[in-house]
């Protein structure tokens, strides 16, 4: 029976998003915690970006540390040969890519003018999947960018083509959100049953529908005989209204009605680590959580009316499909309200050791500390705010990779 994976994609579609992004601090965590919660790859980020090739390769480095593992790291490119030449010249070490390139007529037209047929659109996919496998990629997914705007002849077409080449997956982008649950689990069925490939789905949330309409495509998927892998992100944000939901898609799929009976997740999912990863992405994207999300949201288990109040007194499953202890929630959250000490940019060795020393770290000698006090400096002078205890743990744990995340070396 094929299965449902989770496929997270914040450190791609979250951080390229208008008026969000994260320092590479930041997405590192967010790779340890997806890793945590049994995530079975993340979109760790963009190869081709100078910027980013350093942290990639740290991250890369943790993972062949065993720190992220068994999650796999999966960089984004465009399905262009040249793109994935410096994918591999800027991170030698990338083994897991996905390649994109528009296929409705109206990105043909609308991006290429009249420069790209969809036979160019083909060739240009498949020669960018040749040179993935010549360059060492283990794992190539070809992305359909605007599938759903997409004539179905044609994805089976673009479809067929990646998997003669070697494509392991092929990744179907509602990339306006325009798909509904019964359209997307008609096109994806029959994507499955004609390519006989593993079929991604991308799904964004301008009509409301990201979740719905991943969990319906993982059905279409699973129901034409393949593995459906979900691609989501933390607290759903993604470019313009957001895409799925990780949480929201996790519990979509393992609670809505008759659905865990039939479809499958694959490994396990530890749902117990929602709360801590939604509140991390909220406090580095700088983006609150909102009242109503579903399992995170400060209203997901709050009753106040008196025959709700009444009920899940009574019984908690008279108005809760599912408890606040599976999702890791139910610490008090203390704010103090005293003195504070904080490590940033400007700190001196003195506060520094003072808020390490409440995390319980220690150092050898003063020369161990103020290393780690200048990588916090620079950590800080990223995010431009207080670091939270796992980013100090983390510095003081790898300060050799933590270094690497924090060099930038511009038009170096
Ligand atoms: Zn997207």
């Amino acid at each position: 029976m094929p299965k449902i994976y989770f496929l997270d994609v914040t450190n791609r579609d979250g951080v390229q998003t208008a008026r969000l992004g994260l320092s590479k601090l930041e997405k590192t965590l967010i790779n340890i915690y997806l890793n945590e919660m049994g995530v079975f790859q993340s979109e760790f980020g963009f190869p081709t970006t100078r910027h980013e090739s350093i942290y990639l390769q740290a991250n890369l480095e943790l993972a062949e540390m065993g720190v992220l593992h068994p999650m796999r790291l999966e960089g984004w490119i465009r399905a262009i040969a040249s793109d994935v030449e410096s994918a591999f010249k800027l991170v030698p070490n990338i083994r897991h890519l996905n390649l994109s390139i528009s296929t409705s007529d109206q990105m043909i037209k609308g991006k290429f003018q009249g420069r790209k047929t969809r036979e160019d659109i083909i060739n240009c996919m498949v020669e960018a999947v040749d040179a993935a496998r010549a360059l060492g990629a283990e794992s190539i997914g070809v992305n359909a960018e605007d599938a759903s705007r997409t004539d179905l002849d044609f994805l089976i077409k673009f479809g067929l083509a990646a998997k003669e080449h070697g494509a392991d997956r092929f990744r179907y982008c509602d990339t306006l959100g325009y798909d509904n649950p019964f359209t997307i689990y008609e096109t994806i069925k029959a994507l499955a049953e004609n390519v006989g490939m593993a079929i991604e789905q991308h799904c964004h949330g301008d009509l409301g529908m990201a979740v719905g309409n991943s969990i319906a495509g993982a059905k279409g998927a699973i129901d034409g005989g393949q593995d459906a892998y979900i691609n989501t992100t933390l607290n759903g944000l993604g470019e313009r209204a957001g895409n799925a939901d990780l949480v929201a898609t996790i519990l979509a799929a393992t609670k809505s009605k008759g659905f865990a009976d039939e479809y499958q997740l694959a490994g396990s999912v530890d749902l117990s680590k929602a709360w801590k990863v939604a509140k991390f992405a909220s406090y580095a994207f700088g983006v609150p959580i909102p009242i109503n999300q579903p399992g995170v949201g400060s209203n997901a288990f709050a009753h106040e009316s008196g025959i709700h109040a009444d009920g899940v007194l009574k019984d908690p499953q008279n108005y809760e499909l599912y408890g606040y202890e599976e999702l890791g929630r139910g610490e008090p959250e203390f704010v103090y309200t005293g003195r504070e000490i904080c490590a940033g940019e400007y700190s001196g060795i003195s506060g520094f050791s003072h808020v390490m020393g409440k995390i319980e770290v220690s150092f050898n000698n003063k020369e161990e500390a103020n290393e780690v006090l200048e990588l916090v400096r620079y950590a800080n002078v990223e995010s431009q705010k207080p670091l939270v205890e796992d980013e100090l743990l983390f510095i003081a744990k790898y300060p050799q990779i933590a270094k690497k995340l924090l060099t930038l070396t511009p038009l170096g």
